[in-house]
């Protein structure tokens, strides 16, 4: 080919040629030339060849590097959103068939949080080099994004995808030695697949059904797998989820979908609001509310709700020190769930926050349900006694409800005690009420702690909680939760009946 060309221009059938060329090996790596070649009289007047070679290697790597990026993940080496979406239209394009798998690191947020982004990412490493080990020739594997992993297989039948699910989750579980702390941090993965064309012939039916399945996985608990079941009674539940879910994720990265409430808590004897407490509103993408009684038990199954209530926790405080500047002074109360109350870096978080925004944590009260210690009671003990040691105040919210165990009341560093709203709303007609109340009343204020009635919303059920003695009244009758923290801070000493509904 290349003397085909000299040839050329030694006949004299061109003047000038140009070639490209891989030329000579630079220690086993190839050097790009571009030659331009003439012929030209040398001073005896003879032909001779005039070569000009312009080394091309460096652009011709640059090239490459740029084409690589555009298809890769720098960090794990293994491909990114755009080659898996590349390699899931070849199969699409060609087989028709195979199977598409989602896999999502358990509690990836929690690893970073706790060892930093440089475990995180060596964790995120080690899997892309397990997957690599794991799957066929054929088969493609990428991140999505953050510790979202897939896995493109052409030809396979749902018996041998179930064996390499299995073969897979298991192998992707490890862990990771930590040289500086001399400790091992354990990871593991929620898989889920749908298989082409059963459940989807295009790249979106496909993404949306292996994705759901993976959510089917988590909801059973983690280090599980599943294939994408149509059939199963809870699907519109798991649609919903999974709708949920990624409205969440964009609620805690955007500014518009989040907002914080506030409803104030009103001390009977003295005639003041001098608490808030501190109620999440999220609304859709089309400007719908969602309600916290749906979206909250969402994101505790499907391991949102620590972050969920982080965002609370920063902006309730954050809200706290704003005001407090402008000179007035209040306590918030903010509802915590059980698995942020179980996590061993609550009381860090909550301690790093009072600092950074500089507030006195005995204006802070944390609401806590009875469900958050009766798995873990000994965590959230230890957690609740951190928190209240620095200063922080604990409330037993909707108390008499549930399983209610007394005896809980004494060993929990407890201020207050919010009694359920159902024992509240018919107070007036319902004498076994009355003498519920009366009584939990008495106990409460025994063990040194106070009372909070929910769901006030009248007149006469604020007197009778007066002459039953409970100190605190909370609900529509004293002021619905509103954004507007500050015009209710400053009309504090209101006279309740204003505030009716
Ligand atoms: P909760 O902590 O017991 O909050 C009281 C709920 O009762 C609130 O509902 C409030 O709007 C409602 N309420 C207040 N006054 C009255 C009244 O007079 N009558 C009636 N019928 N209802 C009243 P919401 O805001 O829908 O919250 C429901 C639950 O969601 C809360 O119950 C709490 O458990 C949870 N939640 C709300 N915000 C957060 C949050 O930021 N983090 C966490 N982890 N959970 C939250
Ligand atoms: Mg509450
Ligand atoms: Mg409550």
């Amino acid at each position: 080919m290349f003397q085909d060309r000299i040839d050329l221009l030694k006949g004299n059938h061109c003047e000038v040629i140009q070639l490209d060329a891989e030329f000579a090996i630079d220690q086993g790596l190839p050097i790009y030339l571009d030659w331009t070649c003439s012929i030209v009289d040398d001073e005896k007047d003879r032909n001779i060849i005039l070569a000009i070679g312009i080394d091309l290697t460096q652009r011709k790597r640059d090239e490459e590097a740029l084409e690589w990026l555009a298809n890769n993940d720098p960090l794990t080496g293994i491909g990114n959103r755009r080659g898996f979406q590349h390699d899931l239209q070849k199969v699409l394009d060609t087989q028709r068939n195979g199977a598409v798998v989602f896999i999502d690191v358990n509690r990836f947020k929690q690893i970073n949080d706790l060892y930093g982004h440089t475990v995180g990412d060596n964790v995120l490493i080690q899997i892309a080099e397990s997957l690599r080990a794991s799957v066929r020739l054929t088969d493609s594997i990428s991140r999505l994004a953050g510790d979202e992993f897939t896995v493109v297989l052409p030809n396979i039948k749902a018996d041998q995808l179930e064996k390499f699910l299995q073969k897979l989750s298991e192998k992707l579980c490890g862990q990771l030695f930590l040289s500086r702390e001399g400790r091992w941090v354990e990871y593991s993965v929620s898989v889920g697949a749908a298989l082409i064309p059963l459940h989807g012939t295009t790249e979106q039916e496909l993404i949306v059904h292996a994705d759901m399945a993976m959510y089917q996985a988590k909801k059973k608990g983690g280090d599980q797998w599943q294939i994408f079941d149509p059939s199963t009674n809870d699907l519109a539940d798991i649609r919903r989820d999974h709708d949920l879910t990624s409205l969440l994720k964009q609620a805690l990265k955007r500014t518009d979908l989040f907002e914080l409430n506030y409803q104030p808590i009103y001390c009977i004897k003295s005639e003041t609001v001098s608490h808030y407490e501190v109620l999440l509103r999220l609304t859709d993408l089309n400007g719908n509310p969602v309600y916290p009684n749906d979206f909250i038990p969402a994101a505790e199954r499907m391991g949102l709700i620590r972050l969920v209530d982080e965002w609370v926790l920063d902006h309730a405080i954050s809200k706290l020190a704003t005001i407090w500047e402008a000179g007035t002074h209040f306590s918030l109360s903010i509802n915590i769930s059980a698995p942020t109350l179980q996590s061993n870096t609550f009381p860090e978080i909550l301690n790093n926050l009072i600092r950074k925004y500089q507030v006195d944590p005995n204006h802070i009260i944390i609401e806590l349900t009875e469900t958050a210690y009766i798995e873990n009671f000994q965590m959230v003990l230890t957690n609740l006694t951190r928190i209240s040691e620095s200063g922080v105040m604990v409330a037993l919210d909707d108390f008499g409800v549930g399983f209610s165990s007394f005896s809980y009341l004494k060993k929990l560093p407890l201020s207050y005690v919010k009694l359920d709203g159902s024992y509240i709303l018919d107070l007036e007609n319902n004498l076994d009420n009355q003498v519920f109340v009366e009584s939990l009343n008495k106990m409460v204020n025994a063990f040194g702690m106070r009372t909070i009635a929910e769901f006030v919303e009248d007149e006469v059920t604020l007197r009778k909680l007066e002459e039953l003695g409970v100190e605190y009244a909370q609900g529509y009758y004293i002021g619905k939760p509103s954004p507007d923290l500050s015009e209710m801070v400053a009309g504090a000493g209101f006279e309740p009946t204003t505030f009716g509904l």
